[in-house]
């Protein structure tokens, strides 16, 4: 039988694929990386398409491993939301975004937003809007220079649940932003019942702005829409002046993306600020 066992085991660990074993190692990883204080956020400014100045930025994740270097976020958020590791480190990112904003309106910098992404896991926490509204109390930053992204996936999974979710966000008093938007299967009809301020075109329809009228149809529907609802849109992943200007026209409200910058860190964006980059 103890032979059998062995087997057996053997037989397992050879079945088991090189990336299951990667995965493994990477999961070891990402739970002593906290502690270890390996992550860092970057910080992509939004520039309102009116003024050309800097409204706010986006934070976003970055895992700096001893080992394999600066891991993008697409590489271990993943991992993070299946292992239930994405609620510590996403309070730590909660913390430290507001802390960081809060440290630029204290330096005279002005009174930007700050947008942190949610993960689904993290919008299903049961203490999720406290645990919020306790690190806007420990840092000072107020509420409206918090903007919360979730995507529509995370919204229509429980409509019921989520309404009531973003109902306590928007008496709190932060922004709530839907992120990818157009990618998910969020019904037309539902936007009506979120208390969103905000709606963020995904990329894919930003990059088909300049290629004729019919391609660029639904970025400039969403625009429409989301104005005649009293949303704003934030065009993402604008990379040329060709789709800023053509954005402009169309009455977009703000644009993220390489070509005002790519997500950088901290103190390039004082930098930007103090120099008071414009568009
Ligand atoms: P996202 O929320 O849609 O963030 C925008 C992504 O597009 C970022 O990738 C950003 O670097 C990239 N991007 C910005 N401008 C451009 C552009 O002009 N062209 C192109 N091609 N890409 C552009 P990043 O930083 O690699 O993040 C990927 C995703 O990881 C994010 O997508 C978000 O879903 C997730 N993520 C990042 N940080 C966090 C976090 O703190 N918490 C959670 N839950 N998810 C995060
Ligand atoms: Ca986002
Ligand atoms: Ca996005
Ligand atoms: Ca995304």
């Amino acid at each position: 039988a103890k032979e059998l066992g062995r087997n057996s085991y053997q037989f397992y660990a050879a079945a088991m694929n090189e990336f299951s074993l990667e995965r493994l190692r990477l999961e070891k990883h990402l739970r002593n990386a906290l502690e270890r204080d390996e992550f860092i956020l970057h910080y992509q400014p939004q520039v309102d398409l009116t003024t050309g100045e800097i409204v706010g930025m986006e934070a976003l994740i970055r895992w700096q491993h001893p080992e394999l270097g600066m891991v993008p976020p697409d590489q271990f958020i993943g991992l993070a939301e299946e292992t239930g590791l994405i609620v510590p480190i996403g309070a730590w990112v909660m913390r430290t975004a507001c802390a960081q904003n809060k440290a630029w309106q204290r330096s005279g910098l002005g009174n930007l937003r700050i947008a942190v992404n949610l993960s689904a896991r993290q919008f299903a926490q049961e203490n999720l809007v406290e645990s919020v509204a306790s690190v806007l109390a420990e840092t000072g930053l107020a509420p409206q220079l918090l903007d919360i992204e979730i995507t529509e996936s995370i919204v229509m999974t429980d409509v019921e649940e989520a309404v009531n979710t973003l109902n306590a966000f928007k008496a709190l008093g932060v922004k709530l932003s839907i992120d990818d938007f157009g990618t998910g299967y969020s019904s037309l009809s539902y936007l009506q019942r979120f208390p969103i301020d905000v709606l963020k075109i995904d990329r894919s329809f930003v990059a088909d702005i300049t290629e004729g009228a019919d391609k660029g149809a639904i970025a400039n529907a969403i625009i429409a829409m989301a104005h005649n609802l009293g949303i704003d849109v934030i065009a993402e992943g604008v990379e040329t002046e060709a789709q800023c200007d053509t954005l402009s026209q169309n009455m977009c409200d703000q644009i993220q993306g390489y070509w005002f910058s790519r997500p950088v860190a901290a103190e390039t964006i004082e930098t930007m600020l103090q120099e008071k980059k414009t568009l």
